[in-house]
């Protein structure tokens, strides 16, 4: 970090206060509005979030919590603004960033065309550490506090990202890209180099900070039945660690899966023969999948990464919430950027509605709003420590402005309810309707970059 942190400028996240308060519309969600209904919802028009050396003390109705504040305690005044936990991005490759709005492919030949060519720039520390202290800020700028992110197959890649998530005290979970078939050259690693290097990386970041490892099969594809084998077995040596991968994301990706691993029932079934299935797994996408997969990923623990942007912009399909909903399974929000055309979870969740609009499904503002929090938490096993306001959680939290933008006031003008005025957000917001973004209960100011 030494060396090319010298040259960037320096991220600007203080160390937490022992105690702050901050004032304004407070919301947060204690379970899924989809099984909870209002008791889910947890939404105090005036309120108060108190943090205490970056954790939550208190969160309430502020003319409750006001007169119990001792003297001398900075209040922030977010009045008219509305307070959630951060967003949580549970699919995305910090790599593509600058590929994100490239044009006119379907996955396999995006990832030749696209992908591949900017992932092999990774193997520069330099390019990696510009590249990667960019994209932390993106995510802050667009409220989103914790992300689980592929970096490349090159261990500098998954150095640079880890330590611009740290200097920025952000929850990050990241892996190096684990592929020894079926791509270019300059991209490949070999079973053995790569469960050595991504031994040596865990050990490194796992677990330190708010860091934490992802074992990082890119897809089945592109990893031999050995590497497949190694994946699982880093998977099973380290405490805590996740496992992330993709699947059942295009049709003729599936084809082809089924023509590589004839002996399995369906794609899915190709990671759970290489016991790749379990807690804090996360799979993005799950499109082409049966109830036989989802309740397979569902019993195993595995969560499944609704990506609508990446998923509309490739043509790969709909999610069908509903049935992982029915069957059980842990749902969390994608950005896949750069597959998917923004960092920001408002207009994620702004094409999952559409998407789940063909699908003949309504998703409300509260279950959105839910999915890019609590959802995303519990997805990565993290709901103990953030995703709500409950006592203890870490405080990381989004200000969100209904005046952002002339439409956006004029929209909330006429909303009404709680659920007009999310669905509002998600419909008409992007990074210009973020007030404030929140670490550790300290707000972050992106650096101005040089020239
Ligand atoms: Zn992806």
């Amino acid at each position: 970090m030494g060396r090319v942190a010298s040259v960037l400028p320096e991220p600007q996240v203080k160390p937490p206060r022992p105690l702050a308060a901050f004032r304004g519309s407070v919301l947060h969600f204690l379970s899924d509005p989809a099984d909870g209904g209002a008791s889910a919802v947890d939404f105090h028009p005036d309120g108060m979030l108190v943090v205490r050396d970056g954790r939550v003390a208190e969160c309430g109705p502020a003319d409750a919590l006001v007169g119990k504040l001792p003297a001398g305690v900075p209040v922030t005044d977010y009045g008219g603004k509305l307070i959630l936990p951060g967003f949580i991005d549970t699919h995305c490759h910090y790599a593509q960033t600058d590929i994100i709005a490239s044009h006119g492919e379907q996955l396999l030949a995006w990832l030749e065309k696209y992908a591949f060519p900017a992932e092999r720039r990774f193997a520069d520390p330099t390019h990696a550490a510009e590249v990667a202290e960019f994209f932390c800020d993106e995510l802050l700028q667009n409220g989103t506090t914790t992300a689980l992110a592929f970096a490349t197959v090159h261990p500098t890649s998954v150095d640079a990202l880890f330590a611009a998530a740290a200097r920025r005290r952000m929850r990050l979970i990241a892996g190096k890209v684990l592929m020894d078939r079926n791509c270019p050259e300059f991209l490949r690693d070999a079973p053995d180099g790569g469960y050595a290097a991504s031994r040596t990386l865990i050990e490194r970041w796992h677990g330190r900070e708010r860091l934490l490892y992802a074992v990082t099969p890119r897809f089945a594809p592109t990893s031999t039945r050995l590497q497949m084998t190694v994946a699982g077995r880093l998977y099973a040596e380290h405490a805590g660690v996740y496992l992330q991968s993709h699947v059942a994301e295009n049709e003729a990706e599936g084809a082809w899966v089924a023509e590589l691993y004839p002996e399995a029932r369906s794609y899915l079934d190709v990671y759970a023969r290489y016991a790749l299935l379990g807690p804090r797994t996360v799979f993005a996408h799950c499109i082409w999948l049966d109830d036989a997969d989802r309740a397979r990923m569902a019993a195993a623990g595995a969560a499944a990464s609704f990506c609508p942007t990446s998923n509309l912009f490739l043509g790969s399909g709909l999610f069908d919430l509903e049935r992982a909903h029915a069957m059980g399974l842990r749902v969390g929000i994608g950005t896949d950027v750069g597959g998917g055309t923004s960092f920001s979870l408002l207009q994620t969740l702004n094409e999952a509605y559409k998407v789940l609009q063909l699908r003949g499904q309504n998703l409300t503002g509260e279950r959105a709003f839910y999915l890019a929090t609590l959802g995303g938490a519990r997805s990565l096993y993290l709901d103990a420590h953030i995703g709500n306001f409950e006592t203890g959680k870490e405080a990381d939290f989004v200000v969100l402005d209904p005046h952002a933008t002339p439409l956006l006031a004029r929209r909330m003008a006429h909303a009404t309810t709680l659920g007009e005025r999310l669905f509002a957000f998600m419909m008409l917001g992007d990074d210009r309707a973020v007030a404030a973004t929140h670490v550790l209960g300290e707000p972050y100011r992106r650096p101005t970059l040089r020239g």
